[in-house]
């Protein structure tokens, strides 16, 4: 008998979904700020206590409509771990802005808070923290700072929806949050994002933005008698059809959360005891962080093993992924400015971390067999 493959990311499906898309369709509706988009809107803000949620149609554009949104222009700087998806960048590059990369926390490989004083200038615009695997970064101390430099914060939050750093939620402590349901976070509906706008002047010009630069919103609340261009824009609205998918995942999000709990619980109890005695180190989630449970890394002692164990686990079937090679030594990093060893831990960390599958239908008895692989991996790599 051959044994099944083991796949690193399966989108999840929510039975319910299926009926809410048929209600769109049906009803001959489907462009955005429809019935689902609002629900969805309407549910995230009040669960995250924040006073306004926009969908968009990816995370990449909810940080878009941030960087318009905070004015960003041509020489201005941004602040932004090297250790991210190039999202977390580009948005701010399209308005013309250079990316200040900031190096990583050797325990959490989020933004490294102790660098971010030194990393300020006079034209820098924004800091943009990133919860890498929905593990909060030392936001007390990234408030404080650039709240003192009158420097507002955006939170690149698409890892980390319903994680809480002391009590408060990921992506509402900021002026701006974006999260992401894109296929291979927790919540997804193929493609799809939001804005957490945590400070209500941001409100309106927001939905202005997202409408390619039109008053429509104030058309549809009856407040003008027709809609016209007052501003820049784009289309960053998400489709009711997606909004409608996403919807019955939000209604789930208890039973969603906690299945990914069980993961990578799992995961951690039984990789303990090896990773202690191969020196091999786990996520490490701080005292004052209640993650998300997005993913579930290991550390390795070196570049040659993380390669091996990728290519062991692949012959079993059973897929791996890396992550993010720092932006700094990217070949559009550099072109802005980025250098190979700027960002040293982070460079280092990404060449020996490893993301094991993880979704929501992942199979117990899976988790088991690549337990096994992994261990046997290292008994024999060790001799
Ligand atoms: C997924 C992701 C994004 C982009 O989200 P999309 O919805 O795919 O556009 C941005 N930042 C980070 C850290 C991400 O993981």
């Amino acid at each position: 008998m051959t044994k099944k493959d083991i796949p690193f990311n399966k989108p999840l499906h929510i039975e319910k979904s299926l009926e809410y898309v048929r209600q769109v369709l049906t009803s001959g509706d489907g462009i955005g700020d429809g019935y689902f988009s609002k629900q969805c809107q309407g549910l995230l803000a009040q669960e995250l206590g924040v006073p306004e949620v926009l969908l968009t149609a990816s995370g990449t554009h909810a940080l878009e409509l941030a960087a318009l949104l905070l004015n960003i222009q041509p020489g201005d700087e941004v602040i932004i771990p090297t250790y991210t998806f190039v999202s977390t960048a580009n948005a701010f590059v399209l308005r013309g802005a250079r990316p200040v990369f900031i190096d990583a926390r050797p325990d959490t490989l989020n933004m490294d808070e102790a660098q971010l004083e030194r990393l300020i200038s006079k034209r820098t615009k924004a800091v943009v923290p990133v919860h890498y695997a929905g593990v909060g970064c030392e936001m007390d101390t990234i408030l404080k700072i650039a709240g003192e430099h009158g420097i507002p914060v955006v939170e690149d939050n698409a890892h980390g929806l319903f994680g809480r750093y002391r009590g408060r939620y990921l992506g509402t402590m900021g002026q701006l949050g974006a999260q992401s349901f894109h296929g291979t976070k927790n919540l997804s509906c193929g493609e799809g994002g939001a804005l957490l706008i945590n400070e209500p002047q941001y409100s309106e010009r927001a939905m202005m933005l997202r409408d390619k630069g039109t008053n429509r919103i104030k058309f549809l609340k009856g407040e003008v008698a027709a809609y016209t261009w007052v501003d820049v824009g784009s289309s960053y609205l998400a489709s009711d059809i997606l909004a409608a998918v996403l919807y019955a995942q939000l209604e789930n999000r208890d039973r969603i959360q906690n299945r990914r709990k069980e993961i990578w619980n799992f995961y951690a109890e039984n990789l303990r005891d090896w990773a202690e005695e191969s020196g091999i180190r786990l996520p490490s989630v701080p005292e004052e962080c209640e993650q998300s449970f997005h993913m579930f890394y290991l550390v390795l002692p070196s570049h040659e093993f993380r390669e091996g164990l990728i290519r062991h686990l692949k012959s079993q079937g059973i897929t791996s992924a890396f992550h993010y090679p720092p932006l700094n030594v990217s070949e559009m990093g550099q072109r802005l400015g980025g250098r190979p060893g700027d960002c040293p831990v982070a460079e280092d960390l990404s060449r020996r971390t490893l993301r094991l599958p993880f979704y929501y239908d992942l199979q117990q008895e899976d988790q088991v067999r690549i337990i096994s692989e992994i261990i046997k991996f290292s008994r024999v790599t060790a001799g």
